[in-house]
């Protein structure tokens, strides 16, 4: 993230003027390169923001030769610029980040051209512009510290009087010798997997081959794609890589970088977290609420008065397998008019839910 990146109107003017000519001589310290120290991206302040991707990525070298990436600190002429600079982000995720070939990793398989299309059509939203940016300063960093292989016909071509090149042509999408050996150089990646849904993890993201649902399992909300992208993102480096899996980590990502994007394309904000239970997870968590709602059986007597701000605990109980029941009263949507479910002792935990705060930007938004 750049910290101001748009100075003041009247520099904005100048900037503009001269940009036609500033490319000419451009001196060392006119770009701006990323921020050593990665920022939790704020997506509803950037989404405020006039424009989401940032400076112009420039390449030049430096009095010894080597190669060093930045940003121009003006912001673009109009939203056509904007487009280019978010495309320029999607080619150079497409070139280095996007994995479109078998690895030698298991369980990473190469995304399909759906699903490269749909992460396309993302990064040139605002949102995705956002996120596509970070993923592009990180690839700057990696350029910076030597770890990325350059085409160096293309940057002879240019100092032999040819157009500069841009970085997404420049970069193979291959580590250089010294990013193959360097213990710092973790590329980003998204990937496919053998499923439904969307994963996340600290450096990656996994979008399953089977595609996203059409509606929230439990809840029936409506899936927005690009929603679900940006709370994957969220649980990213680029956001919190703490939050995955955890209920209130959920419903703050839910809060804080999926409902912002929902909202904005006409979705109502969702206000639950359904989080599932895995039956063969562990009965223990280091999470606090996560461990009080595992040991629910403990805590039947008080109902949820101690898992604020779980709403429900939904079960699965032998008498009726498949289907889904109030862990605290055995009763279901069904049954609610007299007949009592199985003991709750023989039933286990299959869902929480957990409610998402909304604030006042979210709140009333949507159809
Ligand atoms: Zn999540």
């Amino acid at each position: 993230m750049i910290p101001s990146p748009y100075p003041g109107q009247r520099v904005l003017v100048f900037l503009a003027c001269f940009t036609a000519v500033s490319i000419a001589w451009a001196a060392p310290d006119s770009l701006m390169p990323p921020e050593a120290v990665r920022q939790p991206v704020e997506l509803e302040r950037e989404l405020l923001a006039p424009w989401q991707a940032g400076g112009e990525i420039v390449i030049q070298s430096r009095p010894n030769g080597a190669l060093e990436a930045g940003r121009r600190t003006a912001p673009p002429v109009d939203a056509a610029e904007e487009q280019e600079r978010r495309a320029e982000h999607f080619a150079l995720a497409l070139r280095l980040n996007l994995v479109k070939a078998y690895r030698v990793v298991p369980y990473v398989l190469p995304l399909n051209d759906d699903q490269i299309r749909l992460l396309e059509r993302f990064a040139l939203s605002d949102a995705g512009a956002v996120w596509f940016r970070e993923m592009a300063d990180d690839t700057l960093r990696l350029f910076n510290q030597g770890y990325l292989e350059v085409d160096e016909s293309l940057w002879q071509a240019h100092q032999a009087g040819g157009p500069r090149p841009r970085l997404s042509h420049l970069i193979t999408g291959r580590l250089s010798e010294a990013g193959l050996f360097a213990q710092d150089a973790a590329v980003f990646r998204i990937h496919a997997y053998d499923g439904p849904g969307s994963m996340a993890a600290a450096s990656s993201i996994r979008m399953g081959l089977a595609g996203f649902r059409c509606q929230f399992q439990l809840s029936g909300e409506t899936v927005d794609p690009f929603a679900i992208l940006s709370h994957e993102f969220g649980h990213s480096r680029y956001g919190d890589p703490w939050s995955a899996g955890l209920p209130l980590g959920e419903a703050r990502t839910v809060e804080r970088y999926e409902n912002p994007v929902r909202v904005r394309r006409g979705f109502p904000p969702r206000t639950v977290y359904y989080l599932r239970v895995d039956p063969a997870r562990p009965a223990w968590s280091r999470d606090p609420l996560l461990a009080r709602i595992l040991a629910w059986k403990k805590y039947r007597e008080r109902g949820l008065a101690d898992m604020a701000p779980v709403e429900g605990l939904y079960c699965e109980c032998p008498d009726a397998p498949g289907s889904l029941r109030d862990c605290l009263t055995g009763v279901t949507a069904a049954d609610v008019a007299g007949a009592s479910g199985a003991a709750p002792d023989e039933c286990s935990l299959r869902w929480a839910a957990v409610r998402v705060a909304i604030p006042e930007t979210q709140a009333g938004a949507g159809p």
